[in-house]
């Protein structure tokens, strides 16, 4: 790996002695990860865990993701160990239900272990700026299956609008990437001394423009990976002392080799196994103006029929069935009004759980029902299929279910949900998103290896 002059010139004095081993680790192999969705299974893998990651394992060897119908079904996420660390940051300052702003979130790392995290009843807002990503998120999000959620595509200036609307916030920054060199080659490619300072300047501007979407006593989050301190601890001491914050700690076990630094906690790849990452966590002591949260009114009457989408959930009184951009969604009761509000004032690509569409007397469940964790799966007829069908449905290929029911029928893979097709007896219509599909091709000889 050949690294930038000027990267070396940085780095080296911040690393000291631990250069040598730290560019040894660059040339090593780069660990492969992932973590599990506890939501949808309690199997626990008998793979090297992640030390500080309940959900998090290593696996010994890269398989081939795409092939595997189960991270469709959001089983798992592909995810870098370091950045797992925000489970102790999040569960050792978040103890009490919150509303939480995930200000760059695609495509959706860190939002999914979030919305397993988070206390019970809270809210997450899953924010990413960048239009075609925004919709990846939305994917990873939906896979994921957690209610609780609402995906949009704003400007931090636009959340910023929300004065105090949101409890705790996490802003996993755009940044150089430095830590980043090992995983992706382009990271070294596009890094130079004045895209740091770009992303320097970049970094303050959304966090002035987010700010006041923090109230008081709120917790912030901030994160990036890569090492420079301009990035990393300078950013945190800007944000106490120019947005008004305090640093917190986080209780960590030394035997990780996370380093603690005056500011933060930081990843290297020669100390612990995982990527470049850098994490700190703060208490906004700033005053805030509090905006009110005007009540929104339903739009439309709903009908019976449109209503008995409700039965499709585990536990209908929990929720309220709405129309929700042109389809029928259905919204926690204890975060409806919060979701209609943003809904108002927000690019919302979905809230809570995005049901289906209604044609004529017919109810389309869509995609994100099937994927939901509150899928009552006793109100579906099944299907379940092998590792080639599954794959076919993934590549929306027309797939046929002779001993199925005709109608709309839930495909399941090792029991788990991947999605709709309308079953006609010869052949069956794929109801998956053309958006979603495997594009890759199937090999001639399919084997399942289990990763999960
Ligand atoms: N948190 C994500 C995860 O765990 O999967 C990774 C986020 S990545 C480090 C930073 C994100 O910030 C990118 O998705 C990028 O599109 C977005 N971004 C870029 N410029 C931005 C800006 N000016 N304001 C807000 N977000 C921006």
């Amino acid at each position: 790996m050949i690294l930038p002059p000027n990267f070396i010139a940085r780095t080296k004095p911040l690393l000291g002695d631990d250069f040598e081993p730290f560019c040894q680790a660059l040339e090593a192999e780069k660990p492969i990860s992932i973590r599990l969705n506890r939501w949808k299974s309690d199997h626990r893998p008998a793979y090297e865990s992640v030390p500080w990651c309940r959900d998090g394992y290593y696996l010994p060897t890269r398989p081939l993701f795409t092939l595997d119908p189960l991270l469709h079904a959001g089983l798992y996420y592909v995810q870098e160990a370091s950045s797992m660390f925000l489970e102790q940051v999040l569960t050792q300052h978040i103890t009490e239900p919150v509303r939480m702003l995930d200000l760059c979130a695609a495509p959706g790392g860190k939002s999914t272990h979030l919305s397993s995290l988070l206390p019970e009843n809270s809210l997450l807002v899953s924010n990413e700026y960048v239009r075609s990503r925004a919709y990846i998120l939305a994917e990873n999000l939906q896979k994921w299956g957690n209610p609780n959620t609402l995906v949009c595509n704003n400007t931090p200036e636009d959340l910023g609008r929300l004065a105090s609307f949101f409890d705790a916030m996490l802003v996993d920054a755009p940044c150089s990437g430095e830590g980043m060199f090992r995983k992706d080659a382009g990271a070294i490619e596009e890094w130079s001394v004045q895209n740091v300072q770009t992303c320097v300047q970049r970094q303050k501007e959304l966090l002035q423009a987010v700010w006041p979407a923090l109230k008081q006593d709120g917790i912030l989050i901030y994160s990036t990976c890569t090492y420079n301190r301009d990035e990393d601890e300078e950013q945190v001491k800007w944000i106490c002392e120019e947005l008004g914050a305090e640093l917190l700690t986080v209780q960590m076990d030394e035997a990780c080799g996370i380093t603690a630094t005056d500011c933060g906690y930081r990843f290297y790849p020669h100390k612990t196994k995982g990527e470049g990452f850098f994490i700190s966590v703060l208490r906004k002591t700033a005053t805030e103006r509090v905006s009110r949260v005007k009540p929104e009114k339903q739009n439309t009457k709903l009908t019976k029929e449109q209503l008995a989408v409700k039965k499709y959930c585990l536990h209908p009184d929990d929720y309220q069935c709405v129309e929700l951009q042109e389809a029928i969604a259905l919204l926690p009761n204890r975060h409806a009004e919060a979701m209609l509000f943003l809904n108002k004032n927000l690019r919302v690509l979905y809230a809570g759980i995005k049901a289906g569409v209604w044609k004529g007397k017919s109810f389309l469940p869509d995609v994100a029902l099937a994927l939901s964790t509150e899928l009552n799966k006793n109100e579906c007829t099944i299907a379940e299929v092998d590792l080639h069908t599954a794959l076919s449905f993934l590549r929306t290929e027309n797939i046929v279910l002779p001993d199925s029911e005709h109608g709309i029928v839930l495909l399941t893979f090792k029991g788990h949900a991947l999605g709709w097709v309308k079953n006609l007896g010869n052949r069956c219509n794929s109801m998956y998103p053309n958006e979603w599909r495997i594009r890759m091709n199937l090999p001639a000889e399919l084997e399942y290896n289990e990763i999960c």
